[in-house]
């Protein structure tokens, strides 16, 4: 794999996607043929030292769950490049676990959820929010009437805070179920 190649996909694609591309198409034969077809140049000087000119560094954080580690986004022109772990933020230290590493690439996927979709004859269409909340209330309402409140589980996520794990476990009892879990624990 030679640098140029490197950077210029990188701006298309994560560095981990790359890499797993990199190791199939060494799997299968590829990088030769795909290294003479002309599609790729010799980056310059400049462009190696500063592959994303004018970019700029926004501070965040992981949403995968919700320790919150920190996270340096390097955007250029409203797209995210590249990450960096965020050797000072006072929760993670600069640490990361293996999803946090891959935010770039789970933010930038083409096939990431952005909307309620409803699958309607095979074929999934977007829907409002309002509407894919009264789905899901008439299905439940639904399910505590003709099955009882026991027919049902409130599985909790690892993104909630302690508010949101407080007022998850009072929905369920005014539901009327004890079945509530956490999918961490799973
Ligand atoms: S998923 Fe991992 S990197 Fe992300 S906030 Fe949680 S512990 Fe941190």
């Amino acid at each position: 794999m030679s640098v140029n190649t490197y950077e210029t996909l990188n701006a298309k694609v994560g560095r981990r996607s790359f890499l797993k591309m990199s190791a199939i198409a060494t799997a299968f034969g590829f990088t030769s043929s795909f290294a003479s077809t002309n599609a790729t140049r010799s980056a310059t000087e400049e462009e190696i030292k500063n592959p994303f000119p004018g970019s700029k560094i926004v501070k965040s954080i992981c949403t995968a769950c919700s320790v919150g580690c920190g996270v340096l986004a390097e955007v250029q022109n409203g797209v995210w490049v590249r990450q960096e772990v965020a050797q000072d933020h006072p929760v993670s230290l600069g640490g990361h676990c293996c999803k946090g590493a891959d935010m770039i690439d789970m933010v930038r996927s083409e096939v990431r959820l952005k909307h309620p979709m409803v699958k309607r004859a095979g074929k999934w269409q977007r829907i409002s929010w309002d509407e894919a909340l009264g789905n899901i209330a008439t299905k439940l309402e639904s399910l505590r009437q003709n099955d009882g409140p026991d027919s049902t589980m409130f599985l909790g996520s690892a993104k909630f805070n302690t508010e949101q794990s407080y007022y998850y476990r009072k929905f369920a009892a005014m539901f009327g179920t004890n079945n509530i879990d956490h999918q961490a624990r799973i």
